[in-house]
């Protein structure tokens, strides 16, 4: 696969669902889907507290916002944050090939799980991500709490 894409900007779209997702009272985590060539398919955030739904998480969001693909092989799955283990089996269940992660400081997720599948995970270490989510997490333990499935 050409690496030739922006991998900022569309990590860029991703923050910006995030940010969204914020301003309508939810917690910052944000996703995109796009095409091999770098065409956003769809975007999303997770909306557990606007739509008081436990299953919107950011990747499932942008997943479904892009409707139906042929395949999800040449598939680029964007995300403000490492995939919790509900996300990371959309991924592999549809066999989405690359995944771009802007951080996994506030949450590990399962990158090399991915990576033992064949996923190609490339990390971003981005300082935005990790700032935005972080703040939210100081200021709402217990809804970041509740979003991870701790007690
Ligand atoms: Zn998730």
């Amino acid at each position: 696969m050409a690496d030739t894409l922006d991998y900022a900007a569309m990590l860029a779209v991703a923050l910006g669902e995030a940010r969204q997702g914020l301003a309508e009272g939810g917690i910052p985590i944000g996703a995109a889907l796009f095409d091999a060539d770098g065409t956003l398919l769809g975007a999303g955030h997770n909306r557990r507290i606007q739509e008081d739904d436990p299953s919107v998480h950011a990747e499932t969001d942008a997943f479904r916002k892009a409707g139906r693909q042929r395949g999800y092989g040449d598939k680029i799955m964007v995300t403000t944050l490492a995939p919790c283990l509900y996300c990371s089996g959309l991924v592999r269940q549809f066999r989405i090939g690359t995944v771009v992660v802007g951080e996994s400081e506030n949450f590990p997720g399962g990158l090399d799980e991915l990576r033992a599948h064949g996923v190609r995970v490339i990390e971003l270490d981005d300082p935005d991500c990790k700032t935005l989510l972080a703040d939210y997490i100081r200021a709402h333990p217990d809804v970041w709490h509740e979003d991870i499935g701790e007690d």
